[in-house]
């Protein structure tokens, strides 16, 4: 959501997350403390982040300020399923692809490039990227 390109690892073993995390250059998040204690962490090869707390607000916090992320900051620029870049759309464009109700009370769209998934600013973004806001700011 924070336009940040993310994966939830949903393989079985940490072995293959590993593998696939240096193999796309990704940072390892997580709760595990053997995934810290792995030698690809430990001689630094792999970045990972042990998050600390069990309330979301803060493991956000800690994720920012411990890869520094805050300038970076660009809420629902990628898609959410792909991580690939969100396009603007226009209304007439989406009509037969989004719920009547939808089209008929949201005027911007934003089509994900590959998987052609269409976003609409609707409450839910709103709330969101105002938590967003308020979480980097706060
Ligand atoms: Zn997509």
């Amino acid at each position: 959501m924070m336009g940040y390109d993310a994966l939830f690892f949903e393989g079985s073993s940490d072995s293959e997350m590993i593998a696939t995390a240096i193999a796309e250059n990704r940072v390892i998040l997580t709760r595990d403390t053997q995934i810290m204690r792995r030698r690809v962490v430990t001689n630094g090869q792999l970045k990972a982040v042990l998050i600390q707390s069990d309330e979301p607000e803060q493991q956000v916090h800690q994720v920012m300020d411990t890869l520094k992320l805050d300038s970076q900051f660009q809420p629902f620029s990628i898609c959410l399923e792909c991580n690939q870049p969100l396009v603007e759309r226009s209304k007439e464009e989406v009509k037969e692809r989004v719920p009547p109700y939808v089209f008929q009370t949201q005027s911007q769209y934003m089509e994900c490039t590959a998987c052609h998934r269409i976003y609409w600013r609707g409450t839910h973004w709103q709330t969101m990227t105002r938590k967003l806001e308020h979480l980097v700011k706060g």
